[in-house]
């Protein structure tokens, strides 16, 4: 079911120089950032980051001190939010608790004058699976359900952008999950716009066609989940998606498009395109790998490791059992104190506290960020 006729870039979100200062305070620096019709849009950071008041700039609630917020065509700079083609969706549901439930969708379209709501909620309700719970009030449905219908009522006027204000933050961890899915279904359903503010990395990365990780008032890098997680381009995205080995290297040398790095005794190589440092010989680098993609081996199987990878040693500081692999935690030789984090599907009875290991993985799989910046 499509809400709009979506004509060419009506659902797009422009924002161009926008930003927004409460006195001597910058809770959003100057931010272009453009949102293509029909995607799902995360803005993922900690708490005071920005992410709540860039949507309510977007959605009229809040008036920006700089710059301009076009919807489509159409500049919204200066529009009340009624007047805006979006809708908004709160962690409080803000349902009203005397109506039932097909009542508080048909609000917005009776609100309107319109008279005939029977079908297009029914629809609606459908969209949402709560056909059957038409008749009931609110506090007789569970969380998630009641979330429903706060985006079936936001929908039922077709707006062109629906902004999702930690949607999901009253929710238990499995219904979270749970409603994370509905939320992506509904909206490759209704194929408009969503803008979805996240402190939840993992919510962010299940949802999102495109996510822009936040950090103190801008965005520190944009880019599908993969991307993020695979190519971060600084150490707060490093460490805000996921876990992030960093070592700290120094540029030794180039062979061709490969960057060669001395880490304590030992080299790294890392692939010039995945190093979003200055790479000069002499300069620092943080070179990253992701847990998964490293193998451990017990030290004595050192001589059976394939050449080509990048590799360090240490020795294992403790390990946990979770199921379908073993989480590690080493002490690696190349960087006193640092711990590396490894996981193994294949156990090793070898592989105990105490055990002298190899750590290695692809070259490939390597990440370089810059040293020096934060
Ligand atoms: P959270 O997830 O906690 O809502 P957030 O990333 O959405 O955080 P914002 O709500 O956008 O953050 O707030 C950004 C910063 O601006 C915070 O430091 C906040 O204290 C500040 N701020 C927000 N609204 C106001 C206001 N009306 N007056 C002064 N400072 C404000």
């Amino acid at each position: 079911m499509k809400t709009t006729d979506n004509g060419s870039g009506s659902g797009d979100v422009r924002l161009t120089g926008i930003s927004k200062t409460y006195g001597s305070f910058t809770a959003v620096h100057p931010l272009d950032l453009t949102v293509p019709q029909g995607s799902f849009f995360a803005l993922l950071g900690a708490s005071g980051c920005g992410k709540t008041t860039t949507l309510r700039m977007i959605a009229g609630l809040e008036e920006p001190s700089s710059g301009t917020v076009h919807l489509g065509d159409q500049d919204v700079t200066v529009l009340p939010p009624y007047k805006r083609p979006v809708n908004t969706v709160f962690q409080s549901y803000a349902l009203f608790p005397h109506l039932d439930i097909f009542e508080n969708v048909a609000f917005g379209l009776r609100r309107r004058g319109i008279k005939s709501v029977k079908k297009q909620v029914e629809e609606m309700l459908e969209l949402v699976q709560l056909g059957e719970q038409a008749r009931k009030k609110p506090h007789q449905l569970s969380g998630g359900q009641q979330q429903r219908v706060a985006v079936a009522r936001a929908l039922i006027n077709h707006p062109k952008v629906l902004l999702l204000d930690e949607p999901l933050g009253a929710l238990d961890l499995k219904l979270r999950r749970q409603m994370q899915l509905e939320l992506k279904r509904i909206q490759t359903e209704v194929g408009i716009t969503f803008v979805h503010v996240t402190h939840d990395q993992e919510e962010a990365m299940t949802m999102a066609d495109t996510v822009a990780v936040m950090n103190a008032g801008r965005v520190e890098q944009l880019g599908s989940p993969a991307d993020l997680y695979e190519n971060p381009q600084t150490t707060f995205v490093a460490n805000f998606l996921g876990t992030s080995n960093l070592i700290e290297a120094e540029v030794d040398t180039r062979s061709g498009d490969d960057i060669v790095l001395k880490a304590g005794g030992g080299k790294l190589v890392l692939p010039g395109a995945r190093c979003s440092a200055p790479a000069a010989t002499g300069g620092k680098v943080l070179v990253g790998v992701r847990p998964e993609k490293i193998t451990l081996s017990h030290a004595d199987d050192a001589g059976e490791i394939p050449e080509g990878r990048n590799r360090i040693t240490g020795k294992i500081a403790n390990s946990s059992f979770i199921g379908v692999s073993t989480q590690y935690v080493i002490d690696s030789t190349v960087c006193p104190e640092f711990e590396v984090y490894a996981q193994n599907i294949e156990r090793d009875a070898r592989l105990v506290p105490g055990a002298d290991v190899v750590l290695h993985w692809s070259p490939a799989h390597t990440f370089g960020l810059d040293a020096a910046q934060d």
